[in-house]
């Protein structure tokens, strides 16, 4: 395909939005400036294709598709189930999984859809049987009462937050802890690792339902054949959130034990992220969990969006071609450049390096708040997010860490002695910083000090390096 089709592409949309909004077309075209232009080291995010990103600009948008493939409740179905089968089957096929449902609109939302299919097949089916009906519908009003109770009653085993897991496995302020009665396994406090043995005990002691694997900020591999070991032993069904690290599955840099496809019964997964497609969610099953799982819109799930499952399917026939392979190691190739580079000049990263995409640095050794070091450098040009570290004594708002992760640079092409480079101007800006006070003289968890000179020198210097690795290099909107 021409370079010059994807800039004739994108220059026309452009062209016709402006017709409508300007400020709307002013704001994309600024939107691609400013990700050209800043160091994003953001580990959830990504530069998907120019034909992912067309397959989602069109009249599937304007589809409704409710059902699954060849069932629908709507007429005119035949081409969105041809998008629709079309990413499941690359779905399939690049995770080795028996089932893929691929409508999920987030991540969020395939976590959802996993909770309640296993809900579904654990607790509602036994009741429905029990009480000799095939639908909930012809219950007793008893009897639907008595489930209900039975469906708010159930238990989840997860990762902690601090230690890396994420809000939708069972906390609180998310839907997920309101419905199942949580408890979460950290890591060990002195290695930052899983302790299998302990997440053991808390399942023996526990009992869940469901065993939740996968995490947002651990920078290291996870065994899912022990967790699957753990799992049965209590007879709690096997989760794995992949969403973080689906790019490293799909490119076997996660294989055996760490694959979670082969172990989970279920596994639900972003669609962007690592594995680089358009923001989505998909949910991988064993074939006994398909048809719950199939139930996810309307149980939980608005109507489909065709345009954005025609652009799964791009991205993940993406996903299948030999290169992807070659770029999910390089993403772990550079995170760990990153580590090393910051190790040696004396950051305190969390479990002291990575396995994978991502590297938790703990900026507590520099003296700051997650909050200080993510500003100071997001005002150096370089863009992360702050998270909590295991025991984070600043709380989740504060933190005393820094997220960052390789997947966007990788995808720019920037290799490990650029990281080296990424790593330098990281420690630069957190040793020049230094925490601020409040007017009353105390210290604040918020302000800083950063020479704003030192900061426009970073900034070029990330420039600098990006310079040789242009984003979108086809696309011209000038
Ligand atoms: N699961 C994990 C492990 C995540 O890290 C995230 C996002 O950060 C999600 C789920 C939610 O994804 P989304 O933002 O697409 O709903």
């Amino acid at each position: 395909m021409s370079r010059n089709a994807e800039s004739t592409a994108f220059r026309s949309a452009l062209e016709v939005i402006r017709a409508v909004e300007p400020r709307v077309a002013d704001a994309i075209g600024a939107e691609l400036t400013d990700q050209r232009e800043s160091l994003k080291l953001i580990a959830s995010e990504n530069y998907a294709s120019p034909a992912t990103l067309l397959a989602m600009g069109n009249w599937f948008s304007d589809k409704y598709a409710e059902g699954t493939v060849g069932r629908r409740f709507y007429a005119g179905c035949q081409n969105v189930d041809t998008v629709e089968a079309l990413a499941a089957e690359h779905a399939r096929e690049l995770f080795g999984a028996a089932h893929a449902y691929v409508q999920p609109h987030s991540g969020i939302d395939a976590n959802l859809v996993a909770f309640w299919a296993v809900l579904a097949d654990r607790v509602e089916s036994p009741a429905l049987k029990k009480a000799q009906v095939r639908q909930v519908n012809d219950l007793t009003e008893a009897d639907w009462f008595a489930l209900r109770r039975e469906l708010g009653n159930q238990r989840m085993l997860g990762m902690s937050l601090d230690a890396g897991g994420h809000l939708t496995h069972g906390f609180r302020p998310n839907i997920s802890g309101k419905m199942f009665d949580q408890r979460s396994y950290g890591t060990d406090p002195v290695t930052g690792l899983i302790d299998y043995d302990r997440v053991a005990e808390a399942a023996r002691e526990f009992k869940p339902l469901i065993l939740v694997g996968g995490y947002s900020a651990y920078p290291r591999k996870v065994n899912f054949r022990i967790l699957r070991e753990i799992a049965d032993s209590v007879g709690a069904t096997f989760m794995v959130d992949m969403a973080h690290f689906a790019g490293l599955v799909a490119g076997k840099v996660f294989t055996g034990d760490f694959d979670p496809v082969p172990h989970a019964h279920i596994v639900t997964t972003t669609t962007h992220k690592s594995l680089r497609g358009p923001r989505g969610g998909m949910v991988l099953c064993q074939p006994e969990l398909a048809d719950q799982v199939d139930r996810g819109c309307p149980m939980v799930l608005g109507g489909p969006l065709p345009h954005v499952m025609a652009a799964k399917a791009v991205a993940l026939a993406e996903a299948r071609r030999p290169d992807f392979a070659d770029y999910a190691q390089r993403i772990v190739d550079n995170s760990q450049a990153l580590a090393e580079g910051l190790l040696r000049r004396g950051a305190k990263l969390v479990t002291g390096g990575t396995d994978n995409h991502l590297v938790l640095i703990d900026v507590s050794g520099y003296g700051l708040t997650g909050r200080q070091a993510e500003q100071a450098l997001l005002d150096s040009g370089i863009v992360t997010n702050r998270n909590s570290v295991p025991q984070d004594p600043n709380g989740a708002w504060y933190t005393s860490g820094i997220r960052i992760g390789t997947p966007a640079l990788t995808t720019r092409g920037l290799g490990t002695a650029e990281m080296d480079q990424t790593a330098e101007l990281i420690h630069t800006v957190l040793t020049q910083t230094t925490a601020g006070a409040n007017a009353d003289g105390t210290a604040s968890k918020a302000k800083y000090n950063l020479d704003p000179d030192l900061a426009d020198k970073i900034a070029r210097q990330a420039t600098d390096l990006l310079a040789p690795h242009p984003l979108y290099p086809a696309i011209d909107l000038a």
